[in-house]
């Protein structure tokens, strides 16, 4: 089909400085948990987005020195020879597809405390970087810089710059950004200094410039030099001579860079959680910078929609559509759009666990793009899978798994019959989505339905609970079984094991209130599964009218959540709908009108008055079916897959799908991940250096 002409605007190209890009797709940089220790896997990733269409493909934060060691989240290194090689293979990739291959230039500063190279961390004033809340704590203090310090950060940036350019990227980055060190020279809150450095906004951007001009001088002007500018405190605060600070800053360096690349300060408010945040949210943050300056602006928002992408451009607030989530949920996002496939889109549903997985200090995940990251290791591409499916598969059970089964086998070619004993497709999402704030979350099931039925080799069966008779009776060459798991009322004991099932009256689990239970209130949610149910179900009730006391095992709400971003949004909601917050606890007994808790450390009981109890802690797998089926029916015909085989987040479902259906009727020679020296870099030519 061919594209709808309103979207032809997205497809011009767009000039940085010396570069073109070919449309206005820019994949920002964003963390990959790759590090150079897996140059392919990182260049395999960055590839694929340059192949679905993305016109620059960019890094993650790149260390230009040793003082700037995030360990222990992985982090990119461009410190030396060896590190350049390792990102010549990335630019290659990119080029290979016709994208420009971006590099982000990284001092982290006060939030670098350099725990494996054991520098004393650098920083304006010695005010150092705190996030207690999400855990990512340090003992240790950053010292002052003094001028021969800036000298050499300026230094650093400028060697990195010519190894960045030598190693093939077209842009390199600036980052003065979400708490790193050439921000914390911007924001006078971490800058006290009495040198040309400190004070007004005039000498607090004097640093940003230098770093801008030094990368340029160092690849004399043959790259683009792009700046990443945090704005949101600098938004907030007040100018004497322009509307806020952040507009001084920029019209200081309205002609410095050739790209501005604008965000927001922290985590939680870049890189927010659907749950609480709509895409675009950084709008009226960064909504001013084109009025400032005529250099081409880059800016995210979650951004899915082609409609909403066109109207940044029209309006003025954006020259380019950054991408970071929606290029890994779907990285041929811009062709799809081009090719006018729009429906086709695999939108980004907001969940985070793709930052999750940095935090973990793994390679990326993502929930509706199983493919993420296993690009080289595995050689699954997002939107190609061989074609060699013969015969037909059964799968029971059409939740995230059994949908991702699904689809992945009738692409194969299989003849695939989906059925579920539910009316409606979607298996836990069915409720969950309807949770306040996952409504974005039911995407996982709308694309995958979407294609299913676009599909003649597919035929879907509602409202079919299947015995173990009926699957023999049907009589396909293979059968997926992906029935999903349950929730147990079991208490929390030892060790925070799960302990003995609570039985009494008023005791739920999230099946039944899925199932359409209403608790009668007050209601205690018992809470040690401590990812989003917990929490989701909390402010449900209290949308139900239920007066709520949510109590953890964890110090935090939804304590999980904050390697998802949500931790801060899910404690400020809680404030807001007057959801009682307790911690460290555990439900020990409830009689139908008491409840009795204990400290986890101290064993003090504590008693509170409440008519339901809904506890969300252990999930069982396992299948009825699947065990019925496997007597009598060979191993190789039968899988069990989703949260039947393993419980977890709807991230490993449809992964666990995913791989179930790449692999079904396959050796398991076939489908051994790359294991050959899987880090090495052979057959790399070293490029040549630069006049
Ligand atoms: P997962 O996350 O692994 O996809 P879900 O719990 O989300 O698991 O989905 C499992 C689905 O399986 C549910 O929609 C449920 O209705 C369906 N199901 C369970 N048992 C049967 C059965 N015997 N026949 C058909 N469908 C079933
Ligand atoms: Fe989007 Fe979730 Fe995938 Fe991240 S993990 S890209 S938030 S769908």
């Amino acid at each position: 089909m061919p594209r709808d002409p309103r979207y032809d605007i997205l497809f011009e190209p767009v000039k940085i400085g010396p570069k073109t890009a070919r449309n206005r797709f820019f994949q920002v940089p964003h963390a990959s948990g790759m590090t150079n220790a897996a140059p392919h896997v990182r260049a395999a990733f960055r590839e694929m987005k340059a192949e679905g269409g993305w016109s620059v493909v960019s890094t993650g934060a790149c260390s230009v020195h040793p003082s700037s060691d995030d360990t222990p989240f992985p982090c990119a290194t461009l410190w030396d020879q060896a590190d350049l090689r390792s990102h010549a293979l990335m630019t290659e990739a990119a080029h290979r597809q016709g994208a420009l291959a971006a590099i982000e230039l990284w001092h982290g500063g006060a939030a670098a405390v350099n725990r494996n190279t054991r520098h004393a961390p650098l920083s304006p004033s010695g005010v150092p970087w705190m996030a207690t809340h999400v855990g990512f704590m340090s003992s240790a203090r950053p010292r002052v810089m003094d001028a021969t310090d800036i000298r050499d950060l300026i230094r650093w940036h400028a060697e990195a710059a010519v190894m960045a350019e030598r190693a093939g990227f077209d842009i390199l980055y600036v980052y003065a950004g979400m708490g790193y060190l050439p921000y914390q020279f911007l924001l006078s809150d971490y800058n006290h200094r009495t040198d040309e450095y400190g004070g007004s906004v005039r000498n607090r951007v004097r640093l940003v410039e230098q770093l801008i001009d030094a990368v340029r001088e160092a690849t004399h002007g043959r790259c683009a030099v792009a700046l990443r500018l945090s704005m949101q405190e600098l938004r907030g605060r007040p100018s004497e001579v322009a509307p806020s600070e952040a507009h001084e800053v920029v019209t200081h360096l309205k002609d410095a860079p050739d790209l501005f690349d604008v965000k927001m300060d922290y985590s939680a408010t870049d890189c927010a959680a659907s749950r609480y945040t709509p895409e675009g949210s950084h709008e009226p943050v960064i909504d001013f910078l084109k009025r400032i300056t005529d250099k081409p602006v880059v800016g995210v928002g979650r951004f899915t929609s082609p409609d909403t992408m066109v109207s940044m451009i029209r309006k003025g607030v954006l020259d380019f559509i950054g991408g970071a989530r929606p290029s890994i949920a779907d990285p041929f996002l811009p062709k799809k759009i081009e090719e006018g496939r729009v429906e086709d889109i695999r939108e980004c549903i907001g969940c985070n666990i793709c930052i999750s997985s940095w935090h973990d200090g793994a390679w990326v995940r993502c929930t509706q793009n199983p493919t993420a990251g296993e690009e080289w290791r595995r050689g699954w591409h997002p939107e190609v899978v061989r074609r060699d499916g013969k015969g037909q598969v059964l799968v029971v059970g059409a939740g995230p798994a059994g949908l991702e089964s699904a689809l992945t086998l009738a692409r194969r070619g299989y003849e695939v019959a989906l059925a579920d004993k539910a009316q409606e497709f979607g298996g836990r999402l069915r409720w969950e989505s309807a949770l306040p704030g996952l409504n974005q979350w039911h995407r996982v099931v709308d694309y995958r339905m979407g294609q299913l039925r676009k599909m003649a080799n597919v035929s879907l069966y509602p409202a079919s609970d299947l015995s173990a008779q009926d699957v023999r009776d049907f009589g396909a060459d293979h059968v997926v079984v992906a029935t999903g798991a349950r929730w147990l009322p079991h208490l929390c004991g030892a060790n925070e094991l799960p302990s003995g099932l609570l039985v009494g009256p008023r005791v739920y689990t999230p099946d039944d209130l899925a199932a359409g239970v209403v608790p009668e209130g007050p209601v205690a949610v018992f809470d040690y599964d401590n990812y989003y149910l917990g929490s989701a179900i909390s402010e449900h009730l209290v949308g139900k009218g239920c007066t709520v006391t949510y109590i953890t095992t964890a110090g935090a709400a939804a304590a999980w959540g904050f390697m998802t971003n949500e931790q801060p949004l899910v404690h400020q909601s809680f404030a807001k709908k007057g959801i009682t917050l307790r911690t460290l606890e555990v439900v020990t007994g409830f009689d139908g009108d008491e409840l009795r808790l204990a400290q986890i450390f101290s064993g003090e009981e504590r008693r509170i008055a409440v008519r339901s109890l809904v506890i969300v802690g252990y999930r069982a797998g396992g299948s009825d079916l699947f065990d019925a089926l496997s007597d009598g029916m060979p191993g190789d015909r039968l899988h069990l897959t989703g949260d039947a085989n393993a419980p977890g987040a709807i991230v490993h479902a449809v992964y666990q799908g995913h791989k179930t259906a790449r692999e079904l009727g396959l050796t398991a020679a076939q489908t051994q991940p790359r294991r050959d020296a899987p880090f090495a870099l052979r057959d790399f030519q070293m490029p040549e250096a630069a006049e």
